[in-house]
């Protein structure tokens, strides 16, 4: 079977491979990819910076947004040959920590954890793989191929949902959320705070190609001015990770408000910050600031509802390509109007 593996630490090393079946795993699903989805991440395993192949290995089968169909289901599982399924990203560190031992390896304190198509354990990008129906979610047949956003969606629902359990620590209501960064995860991030009935402003340079009519199709408004030019926002949801913009949006955000940082920044260039005005602010307006990475089964429930609820048409604006698997290196160069480019199985 093809497989697209690649020696992390190594740039420019990924390659289609032919590989072996799948080793017979009892208990597991045998799964046949239909799609991958590429994001900065892969960008990142593919150039060298991050990425660990798994134990006693080179090479490491890459692919993290995923959506397959079920070849072969064991005996007593959920899942039927046919059914579409999305394998969740992380599993938990062996030891385990209190955090993996609950379920919520998102949150895992030792870092010992595995990440599938990312950190010590193969992807899939494979034409065939197994599954854990422990770590498998159902995707509804109605969302056919675009079940490769579950995933991405996935980091947005947990977002969203730290928010939420934020704000509730005392009485909340807010009204008005800023996005920055209208890339994928920005735009599911903006549909999920439509979806919670919020005023939604999306911020991005980029002031023509799809971004522009795919925030204003869902009732959102679209920014490409300076961040200082907008109203306090009681959310912000950063999904750049460009340094200026995560301290601009800090000091931007409404007493009470909450900024969820999502951007993994790359790059090492030092910006000058004033820590002591903007603990006086943070302070003062009781404003909170955390990160969100990953996301457990919870997420990718909420995930698969939220992309029900949305309209077609809008999530097929995402997935702005469809690249064959013999043209996989396609999906990977940069398009103006690229939006999701999904690498197709089969
Ligand atoms: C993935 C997450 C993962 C993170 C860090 C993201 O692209 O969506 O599941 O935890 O990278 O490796």
């Amino acid at each position: 079977m093809r497989a697209i593996t690649t020696a992390p630490g190594s740039a420019d090393s990924a390659r289609l491979d032919e590989l072996p079946e799948p080793a017979d795993e009892p208990g597991s699903l045998l799964v046949e990819a239909i799609g991958i989805g590429v994001c900065g991440t892969d960008a990142e395993i593919l150039s060298g910076a991050y990425g660990k192949a798994p134990p006693g290995r080179d090479r490491l089968i890459i692919g993290h947004e995923n959506l397959g169909r079920v070849r072969a289901a064991p005996e007593g599982s959920s899942f039927h040959p046919g059914d579409l399924v999305v394998g969740v990203v992380r599993r938990p560190d062996p030891v385990p920590c209190a955090s993996c031992a609950a379920g919520e390896w998102d949150m895992c304190k030792n870092g010992l954890y595995t990440e599938r198509g990312i950190s010590g354990r193969d992807g899939y990008a494979a034409e065939r793989y197994h599954l854990e129906p422990a770590f498998a979610v159902a995707v509804p047949a109605a969302l056919g191929d675009l079940g490769v956003l579950v995933e991405p969606t996935t980091i947005v629902a947990k977002a969203w949902e730290q928010i939420e359990r934020i704000g509730a620590r005392a009485f909340w209501k807010p009204i008005r959320v800023l996005i920055t960064g209208a890339g994928p995860i920005g735009l599911l991030a903006a549909l999920l705070g439509r979806q919670r009935g919020l005023e939604v402003h999306v911020l991005d340079r980029v002031t023509d190609g799809p971004k522009p009519a795919l925030v204003a199709a869902i009732g959102a408004t679209y920014h490409s001015g300076p961040v200082r030019d907008l109203p306090p926002p009681d959310v912000v949801l950063e999904c750049t990770g460009v340094g200026e913009l995560v301290f601009d949006v800090m000091e931007i955000a409404a007493p009470d408000g909450i900024v969820c940082l999502t951007g993994v920044s790359s790059g090492a260039r030092e910006i000058p910050i004033n820590m002591t005005a903007l603990n006086k602010q943070l302070v003062l307006e009781n404003n909170v600031v955390f990160g969100a990475v990953n996301a457990n089964l919870r997420h990718y429930r909420a995930a698969v509802e939220a992309l029900a609820q949305a309209q077609r048409p809008w999530l097929e604006g995402i997935v702005s390509r469809r690249v064959p698997l013999a043209d996989w290196r396609q999906a990977l160069i940069r398009k103006p109007d690229d939006v999701k480019p999904v690498i197709v199985f089969g």
